[in-house]
């Protein structure tokens, strides 16, 4: 029997991937949605999400796809009401808030899924285990793409909570955190932000790295002429390079073919989901946002010229 889950917020990413992949899977049944735009033709939809928990005490599992800002009070409704919640990344707008929601779904005995689609992508699992043993001499992200083309008519990127180009380059701090076996942490951060912006549209980091490597990223919504989605790293046993959002993987300047077709992030973000859910265990991994929230506040900050969406 497939499982019953809603979807609150109907935008971007629920249309681009979340509807597709719920759709795609036998394990998953769009039962509902919460949307103020009107939600999924065919599906029952709900204004407020405290209308969809009281009207729907059947559907057990609640996925929150609207920006950071309003779903601290859309998890802790669905937590409360009993249900299980994933979060889009990044999980919160504070940390506190997330850590808040992980302890409520550990008192309440729930599963809450902080999910980062990005450490899904095909060739994580394979870079982690080519790196395992190896010393790691220097890692660079470099992390660019052009925000008007990704983040067409969405201000809330630039409001305080809303991370600007960490927005983006979270997605590479969630692939770094996992197929890196040390802990690391920043050490020094830069970034450029509009004069008429709350939140940088560049940034320049540097780690600690236990082990003394260079441990440096690059993120920049300003970047026009196709996306750089790279991670790169050299150990003393040879190079590495993630490219392409974490999908392609060379070891030592040669391509490494992946095996099989390739899912998709989410349908793996999903399948995910469904064994947390089957094992009655929660995956609440903050150091991605912890990173972020620390660049933010070691940044130095440069004011840039504004930011217009058009010209
Ligand atoms: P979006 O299109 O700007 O907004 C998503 C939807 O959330 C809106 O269409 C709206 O849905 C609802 N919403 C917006 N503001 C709200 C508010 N104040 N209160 C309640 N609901 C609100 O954003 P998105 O690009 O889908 O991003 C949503 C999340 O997914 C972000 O955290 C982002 O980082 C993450 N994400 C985005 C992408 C991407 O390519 N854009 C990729 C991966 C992850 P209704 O009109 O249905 O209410």
């Amino acid at each position: 029997m497939p499982r019953m889950i809603a979807l609150v917020g109907i935008g971007k990413i629920a249309r681009d991937q979340h509807i597709p992949s719920i759709a795609a899977s036998d394990g998953w049944d769009l039962a509902a949605t919460v949307s103020r735009s009107g939600g999924v033709e065919g599906v029952e939809t709900h204004e407020t999400i405290e209308a969809l928990l009281s009207a729907r005490p059947d559907i057990g599992v609640i996925s929150l796809t609207m920006p950071p800002g309003p779903r601290f009070a859309a998890a802790k409704a669905a937590l409360e009401a009993g249900r299980h919640v994933m979060l889009e990344k990044p999980p919160g707008a504070s940390f506190a808030e997330c850590q808040t929601l992980e302890r409520m779904a550990r008192d309440r005995g729930l599963t809450l899924f902080a999910s980062w689609h990005t450490r899904h992508a095909a060739r994580v699992g394979a870079a982690r285990d080519w790196l395992a043993g190896k010393r790691l001499r220097r890692l660079t992200v470099t992390w660019c793409e052009d925000v008007r083309k990704w983040h067409p008519g969405q201000d809330w990127i630039w409001e305080p909570g809303g991370l600007g180009v960490f927005d983006t380059g979270i997605n590479a701090l969630s692939v770094v955190t996992e197929i890196l076996h040390e802990d690391i942490h920043v050490a020094a951060s830069e970034l450029e932000v509009p004069g008429n912006r709350q939140t940088p549209i560049t940034a320049r980091l540097a780690f600690h790295h236990p082990g003394g490597a260079e441990v440096t990223a690059f993120m920049s919504w300003r970047h026009e002429g196709g996306e750089v989605w790279d991670i790169e790293a050299e150990t003393d046993a040879g190079t590495l390079l993630l490219s392409e959002g974490a999908t392609m993987l060379s070891l030592d300047g040669g391509p490494v073919p992946a095996q099989g077709d390739d899912p998709g992030e989410y349908a793996r973000l999903y399948a995910h989901f469904a064994v947390l859910l089957d094992k009655g265990e929660s995956d609440v991994d903050l150091r991605p946002f912890c990173h972020v929230v620390d660049a933010l506040s070691l940044g130095r900050r440069r004011s840039v010229a504004d930011f217009h969406e058009q010209g």
